[in-house]
C-alpha cells in the first residue's frame, strides 16, 4: 500500500458510501474480528457498511459486537446480492484469491465496486484496485489497525473496533505465542486495551465457552492422534460418524491440530476430518520452523496459507487421504528431519 494508495482511499472515505465488507468461507477469528472492526470505524464515519460473511461461523466468535448485523450469504442471497450490486467499495479482508469467498466468488468477481484487500496470507492474487497484503504480519486485524492509524484516525478507536481487533489477534497469534506475533503486535495489542478491549473478557468469550461434547471429542481427536518420528510429524483423523458421536458444531475442532505440534520434537502436525455432505476431507496443517505447510498443502491438497499454518482438501476418502499424506512424507525428509 503506497502513500498515494492512501492519499486515494482517504478521498474514496470522505464521503459516505455504499461498503461490504467480506471474509473468507468458514470464518474464524481474525476473518471476523478484522471484519467487524473495520465495520465499525466505517459506521463511526457515516458509511453505509455491511459485514456479508459466505457462510456461518462459531459460536464463540457470536459475541463479537456487532455480530448481530453481521449477514450470511447462504441464508440471505437476495439481500446480500442486491448489497454487492449497490456495493461502491467492497473490503476483502483475510484472504488472497476471491476461490475463498466459496459460493461469493462469482459475484465479487462481477461487481464493478472498487476492491480493497486487506489479508496476512502467502501468493495473494491481483483482483483489487488497492491490495494491502503484508505476509509478515500476525494478522489481519493487526493490518486493520495499522490501515486506521495510516488514514489518521488510530485516535478515534472505540472499544467496539478495539474489542473486535483484539479478538482476532489474541485467535490468529494462538494467544500471542507464534513467531508471527511480534514486539509491535503487542503494542497494537495494548494500544487496543487502552481503548477499551477487555483482554481476560475476550479471552473467557472465546476459549472458555467449552460444550461437554466438544471435549469428548476432544478426546476422541487425542485418541486417534498417531505419530511418524522418522518424519517428526504427527496426525489426527475424526470421521464423520465419530464427529456426529459428539454432535459436532461448527467451530468444535479448532485448535484440536496444536496438539500434535504439542509433543516433544514434533514439527509438522495435521489434522484431517470428513465432511460427508460436501464429500471432501478438510485439512488443517500446522509447523514449527522451517518446514511450510503453505508449501506443502498447495503441492498436495489444493489449498495454502501461511508457513506455519494452512488448510486444504482431499476428494479421496479418510483412509485413502491419511494413506496419501503417510506416502508424500518421504519427498520432504529432508526438510521434516535434516
Ligand atoms: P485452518 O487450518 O485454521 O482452517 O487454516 C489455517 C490457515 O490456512 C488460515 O490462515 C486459513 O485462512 C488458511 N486456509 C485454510 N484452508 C485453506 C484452503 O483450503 N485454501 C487456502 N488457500 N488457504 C486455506
Ligand atoms: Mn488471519
Amino acid at each position: 500500500m503506497t502513500e498515494q494508495d492512501i492519499k486515494e482511499i482517504k478521498t474514496l472515505l470522505s464521503s459516505p458510501k455504499q461498503v461490504v465488507i467480506v471474509p473468507h468461507k468458514n470464518p474464524d477469528g481474525d476473518a471476523m474480528g478484522s471484519c467487524l472492526g473495520l465495520y465499525h470505524y466505517l459506521i463511526k464515519n457515516n458509511h453505509h457498511a455491511k459485514v456479508i460473511a459466505p457462510n456461518d461461523y462459531p459460536d464463540f466468535l457470536k459475541w463479537l459486537p456487532g455480530n448481530a448485523d453481521v449477514m450470511v450469504y447462504e441464508s440471505d442471497k437476495n439481500s446480500a446480492e442486491s448489497l454487492i450490486e449497490n456495493a461502491e467499495i467492497i473490503f476483502t479482508l483475510d484472504f488472497n484469491a476471491l476461490h475463498r469467498a466459496g459460493d461469493m466468488e462469482t459475484l465479487l468477481e462481477n461487481s464493478k465496486a472498487i476492491k480493497i484487500m486487506i489479508d496476512h496470507h502467502q501468493q495473494p492474487h491481483d483482483y483489487a484496485t488497492y491490495i494491502y497484503s503484508d505476509v509478515a504480519m500476525s494478522s489481519t486485524c493487526e493490518m486493520v489497525y495499522d490501515f486506521i492509524d495510516l488514514l489518521g484516525d488510530a485516535p478515534t478507536i472505540d472499544a467496539a473496533i478495539a474489542t473486535s481487533l483484539y479478538a482476532g489477534i489474541l485467535t490468529d497469534t494462538g494467544s500471542f505465542r507464534f513467531p508471527s506475533s511480534t514486539s509491535k503486535t503487542h503494542r497494537v495489542a495494548a494500544n487496543l486495551i487502552d481503548k477499551g478491549a477487555n483482554h481476560s473478557d475476550i479471552y473467557n468469550s472465546i476459549y472458555d465457552t467449552n460444550s461437554y461434547e466438544r471435549l469428548q471429542l476432544l478426546g476422541v481427536a487425542l485418541k486417534n492422534l498417531k505419530v511418524i518420528p522418522e518424519y517428526r510429524t504427527a496426525y489426527i483423523t475424526l470421521s464423520q460418524d465419530e464427529l456426529n458421536a459428539a454432535n459436532f458444531k461448527k467451530g468444535d475442532t479448532e485448535g484440536f491440530v496444536n496438539y500434535g505440534l504439542s509433543i516433544k520434537n514434533i514439527v509438522f502436525a495435521a489434522i484431517f476430518i470428513e465432511h460427508k455432505q460436501e464429500g471432501i476431507i478438510k485439512i488443517s496443517l500446522r509447523s514449527e520452523g522451517e518446514f511450510s505447510v503453505n508449501a506443502f498443502s498447495s503441492e498436495n491438497f489444493d489449498g495454502g496459507g501461511h508457513t506455519n499454518a494452512a488448510g486444504g482438501k482431499s476428494d479421496l476418502s479418510l483412509i485413502d487421504t491419511v494413506e496419501k499424506f503417510i506416502s508424500i512424507l518421504p519427498r520432504y525428509k529432508n526438510n521434516l528431519n535434516p
